[in-house]
């Protein structure tokens, strides 16, 4: 039995998975917002009750919103910053008494998706979750690819490419630069855009409705939107040529992505013809426990 524990800021969640990806048993919690101690406790009682439920052993898989540093084996780059800066992997693996595998978020996404989900079979696949942030992750021949600075998939925070003259320089970016790549493409991104264009302040999801039942401003903002995902993940073709780019996450749900940026990106691509497919995730928002479910081998 392999378990799945997805660490987030305001929830935590596991899963046992048998062996043939089939769902054992699932349980949420609330998270202990900025409590490193009370974290470690609240995965080792999740751990138990799933174990209790199921009358079996599994191995545990963890998917955080950071990533373990490869140069001091600590925490970094994690939103729920009680994290950062923390020997997770160790700490978690001496509380559960084995040996416990961490990973990005993003990350088990792509390799859940890779694994069984809507890009099973692919020979290079990359992950794109866009939500809060623009988050990404790549799975080769089944196996995740971490990198040696472990930022492999972290297409957010390059420059938006080919820029129109009003979006240079871009907005300023959490990160310290302007322009990345996630200050277009986020849900909080698209909801400015449309702010700017003279639109109310509603959610990505609304301004899609409100697209559908033809608003021009809404149509505009959705129009931009396609053009900057077309040239953003161009770059991404360019570079590791994926089968399949898969998407989770909120704005995933805009269905008319998946006809219209295939139909922008060929002008960006170096190719005669451009084979790779771009398709929504199987699993939902149950993808990224169910990577980290699977980041242990059979
Ligand atoms: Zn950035």
């Amino acid at each position: 039995m392999r378990i799945g524990i997805d660490l987030g800021g305001t929830k935590i969640e596991g899963l046992a998975l048998a062996s043939d990806g089939r769902e054992i048993e699932r349980r949420r919690i609330a998270a202990p917002r900025g409590d490193y101690e009370d974290t470690i406790r609240a995965v080792v009682d999740l751990v138990a009750a799933i174990e209790a439920a199921a009358g079996d052993r599994g191995t545990i898989g963890v998917g955080i919103p950071g990533a373990t540093s490869p140069a001091t084996g600590l925490i970094k780059n994690a939103n729920s910053t009680w994290l950062n800066g923390r020997a997770l992997e160790d700490d978690l693996s001496r509380a559960l008494g084995r040996p416990v595998r961490l990973a990005n978020d993003a990350n088990c996404f792509a390799l859940s998706e890779a694994t069984d989900g809507a890009a099973a079979g692919a020979h290079v696949v990359f992950g794109v979750i866009i939500g809060t942030g623009t988050g990404g992750g790549l799975v080769v021949n089944g196996q995740l690819v971490i990198g040696a600075n472990a930022i492999a998939g972290e297409w957010g925070h390059n420059p938006l490419p080919a820029p129109e003259d009003d979006e240079r320089p871009g907005p300023p970016c959490y990160c310290g630069r302007s322009g990345c790549i996630e200050t277009f493409l986020s849900g909080p991104a698209l909801a400015r855009d449309y702010i700017a264009r003279g639109g109310p302040d509603v959610t990505a999801i609304e301004i899609v409705s409100r697209a559908d039942a033809g608003d021009p401003v809404a149509i505009g903002c959705l129009e931009r939107y396609e053009s900057r995902f077309a040239r953003a993940i161009a770059t991404i073709i360019n570079t590791i040529d994926p089968g399949v780019i898969v998407l989770g996450g909120g704005l995933s749900n805009i269905a008319r992505l998946y006809d219209r940026v295939p139909m922008l990106w060929g002008r960006h691509v170096f190719s005669d013809r451009v084979a790779t497919r771009l398709v929504r995730a199987r699993h939902g928002d149950a993808s990224g426990v169910r990577g980290a479910a699977w980041l242990w081998p059979a």
